[in-house]
């Protein structure tokens, strides 16, 4: 059970259902990022079975979030990525007791 909703939460009211970044080297300007709240989210979960994703939860209201974030090295530069979305209670707590398998 969340604690509040989401829209009276200081960091999540900032945050929208799917959040991207990305950036590029050598092409800072078109670079985009996560919002500066979404910093602000606690892991509570390193996913054994994608080593890119992370399940991380408002300490403020409880939401939870997969965070994907990966780095690729290319020949001349690298691209970085984060995908942040919000997950429903079940969908984390499924994720949290089975961290060595994909959600279905
Ligand atoms: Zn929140």
């Amino acid at each position: 059970m969340a604690l509040k909703p989401v829209c009276e939460c200081s960091i999540c009211s900032h945050l929208s259902e799917l959040q991207c970044g990305f950036q590029v080297r050598g092409r800072e300007e078109q670079d985009t990022f996560l919002p500066e709240s979404a910093k602000q989210l606690k892991t509570v979960k390193e996913l054994k079975y994608d080593h890119r994703q992370v399940i991380q939860q408002c300490a403020e209201c409880g939401t939870y979030y997969r965070l994907f974030s990966e780095y690729e090295f290319i020949i001349g530069g690298s691209n970085d990525e984060q995908i942040l979305t919000r997950l429903t209670d079940d969908e984390a707590h499924w994720s949290i007791e089975n961290p060595n398998q994909a959600p279905k």
